[in-house]
């Protein structure tokens, strides 16, 4: 099966509109902050605004500068290489 990135996008998308939460787009990440605890919080900027995301679970996909790599303590980071 192949679960395309557009689909994903869409699914995503009409569960998040479903559920009632914020939907942001364009928001820049600032920093992700208590990535050890129970609810780590990502700070962000958007519209011009700072705000703050509690989160259950954080998906660091901002590649490998992002601001979520950063945010993993060394004692918990596991990396894999394939050449
Ligand atoms: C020149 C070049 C050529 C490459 N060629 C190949 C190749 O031929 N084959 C191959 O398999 N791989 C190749 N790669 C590697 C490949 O591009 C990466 O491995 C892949 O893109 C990583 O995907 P990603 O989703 O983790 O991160 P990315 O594709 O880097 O996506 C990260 C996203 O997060 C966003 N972002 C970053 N910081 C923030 C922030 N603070 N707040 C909000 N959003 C943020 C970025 O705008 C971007 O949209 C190449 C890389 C480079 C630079």
């Amino acid at each position: 099966m192949v679960y395309a990135q557009t689909e994903v996008c869409k699914d995503l998308i009409a569960l998040q509109l479903k559920e009632g939460g914020p939907l942001l787009f364009e928001a820049e990440a600032l920093a992700v902050e208590g990535a050890e605890s129970e609810r780590p919080r990502v700070r962000f900027r958007c519209e011009g605004d700072e705000g703050v995301l509690e989160c259950d679970y954080v998906v660091g996909c901002d590649g490998f500068w992002g601001v979520a790599r950063k945010a993993v303590p060394a004692s918990l980071s596991r990396e894999f290489e394939r050449t």
